[in-house]
């Protein structure tokens, strides 16, 4: 089994989809591994380090030609796919909802796109999960991009000049990304405080040190709803929540919004007028963003300022810690594809419940419940 490295070509995009790790464990399943030249340049490892590894490093075309594997970040663009094998499985954030013609191209050339943001959310998939691994070094990034931005500390300092207080800093939204943004602006000394409509998070805010801030008298969602996500909220309950929140953010330096509903546009959770009764200085960071946004004037790759506000709206954030988010991706491909290696078959076999879950496209066809549904 060939499997194929390749080179990311979206903008802005510096991951790699495996390191010299991870090539080094495919080797030992029996896999041979090529790595387009400069894969992990912007990731901070040379051709070198994968050749090293065993790695045999050349152009995109050579790379290509009879894999039977093709790993990405994410999707790549299917011109470029000419010379991989028949049927030849593609491995990657592939975005299904968002890239449909994309999905709909790996189908008519015949390949098996795998998308692994659709992995279940089962205790055995915890390894196999880029939506965490990637979400998790957001949550922390998203805190140190709004310490720099804001032109005030975040700890309490006693000085022999007077004393700095604390930031104040709400997390809305609090799956994978918030739970680290919380522990991330607790360590910087902040005086943390965190919302969600799942009422399990309220302990996990509280375990973490920080304040829950929930609508109270309004169901939320009680249990962890499908998988542990969200869904859309009721317009009483996106009432009562708007009040609370208004009350809450006058006071608040810095707000970090993670919220998101699978599949739909991320959920508006700030309102302008909401942000005109912010502190000037004051920093919002909407990790949201390219879903849709959770802050009214947010704008995707831009710092925008409004009534003194700055609103962080950048850009694929986890590619901000593009060595780290590179290692965990990586392991996370690795951990998915050995998990199934099948030594007969020389290469994965899928099971049930994962292929299906995550298999857009096989013999020519969408195969995906969630595409076709
Ligand atoms: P996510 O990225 O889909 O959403 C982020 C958070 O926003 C969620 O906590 C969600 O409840 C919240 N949210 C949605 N709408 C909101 C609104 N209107 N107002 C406020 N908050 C809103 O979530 P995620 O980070 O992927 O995690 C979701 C859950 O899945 C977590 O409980 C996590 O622990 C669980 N999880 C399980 C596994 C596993 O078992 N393999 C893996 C990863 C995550």
């Amino acid at each position: 089994m060939k499997i194929a490295v390749l080179r990311e070509s979206a903008a802005g995009e510096r991951r790699v989809s495996a390191t010299p790790e991870t090539v080094k464990k495919f080797i030992g399943l029996g896999a041979d591994v090529a790595v387009e030249a400069g894969a992990g340049l912007s990731a901070s490892i040379a051709d070198e380090q994968y050749a090293v590894a065993g790695a045999t490093i050349a152009d995109r075309s050579s790379v290509l030609k009879d894999a039977g594997i093709v790993l990405g970040v994410q999707g790549p663009d299917i011109t470029s796919l000419g010379g991989a094998a028949k049927g030849a499985m593609i491995v990657a954030g592939l975005n299904p909802f968002g890239e449909r013609a994309l999905i709909d191209a790996y189908a008519a050339a015949g390949l098996e796109a795998l998308a692994m943001e659709f992995m279940p959310r089962i205790t055995r998939a915890q390894s196999m999960d880029i939506l965490s691994s990637q979400s998790n070094l957001s949550g922390y990034k998203a805190v140190l991009d709004a310490a720099s931005e804001y032109g005030r500390a975040f700890p309490m300092m006693m000085t022999a000049a007077g004393t700095v207080s604390a930031a104040r800093v709400f997390i809305m939204g609090v799956g994978v990304a918030g739970l680290q943004a919380i522990a991330t602006a607790r360590r910087l000394g902040a005086q943390v405080s965190a919302t969600d409509v799942r009422a399990a998070t309220k302990e996990q805010i509280e375990s973490l040190g920080a304040k829950a801030i929930f609508v109270e008298k309004v169901a939320g969602i009680e249990g962890e709803g499908t998988g542990g996500y969200a869904t859309e909220m009721s317009a009483e309950y996106k009432a009562a929540q708007a009040e609370l929140v208004s009350a809450h953010i006058a006071k608040q330096d810095i707000v970090i919004t993670t919220a998101l509903i699978p599949g739909r546009p991320a959920p508006r959770l700030i309102s302008d007028a909401q942000i005109a009764s912010m502190k000037p200085g004051s920093v919002i960071v909407d990790l949201a963003v390219e879903q849709g946004g959770n802050v009214e004037g947010a704008v995707a790759g831009e710092i925008v300022e409004r009534h003194g506000v700055k609103i962080l709206g950048h850009r694929n954030v986890p590619s901000r810690l593009a060595a780290d988010t590179s290692a965990l991706f990586s392991r996370n491909l690795f951990n998915f594809l050995s998990a199934f290696w099948d030594k007969d078959a020389g290469g994965p076999v899928l099971d049930e419940e994962i292929g299906n879950a995550i298999r857009l496209t096989k013999d020519g066809k969408v195969v995906n419940e969630r595409l076709l549904g």
